[in-house]
């Protein structure tokens, strides 16, 4: 569709990472959910008892939220809208949280734009 058309002519050409791997399932991973856009599967080392990660599939030029452009938005409120669907399909039903870090002070360690999706169990508010 028009949506794929624009961000694959915004391809970028930033170092490959692991979760480009797991998109092109040249390593496993246990995939919760998948469309052409976006993918949720588990995080490999979860921090709560329920932890899943959702990406975009075409990467776009987003390593980090902070490069995010116009061109973007359908694709971040995408991601946004297939975590609170995968929460569902993973009975989040008390709630649960959605996290981006973003850079060094954030945290990243995987420089391919994702959500964390956390829950099935009481959290604790604020991190560090
Ligand atoms: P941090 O490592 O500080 O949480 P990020 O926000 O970049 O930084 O999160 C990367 C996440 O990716 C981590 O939660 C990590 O456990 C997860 N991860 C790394 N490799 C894999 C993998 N092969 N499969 C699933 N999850 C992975």
């Amino acid at each position: 569709n028009a949506q794929e058309a624009i961000l694959k002519g915004m391809q970028d050409s930033t170092e490959p990472t692991i979760f480009d791997k797991i998109v092109s399932k040249e390593i496993p991973a246990t995939v919760l959910y998948e469309d052409n856009l976006a993918m949720a599967f588990k995080d490999v080392n979860p921090v709560a008892k329920t932890h899943f990660l959702v990406i975009p599939k075409i990467k776009a030029g987003l390593s980090q939220l902070s490069k995010a452009n116009e061109d973007h938005k359908m694709l971040l409120g995408h991601c946004m809208y297939v975590a609170q669907m995968v929460a569902k399909q993973e009975k989040l039903e008390k709630g649960f949280r959605v996290v981006i870090n973003d850079g060094v002070d954030g945290c990243q360690s995987v420089y391919h734009l994702h959500l964390h999706v956390i829950g099935g169990q009481q959290l604790s508010w604020p991190p560090g």
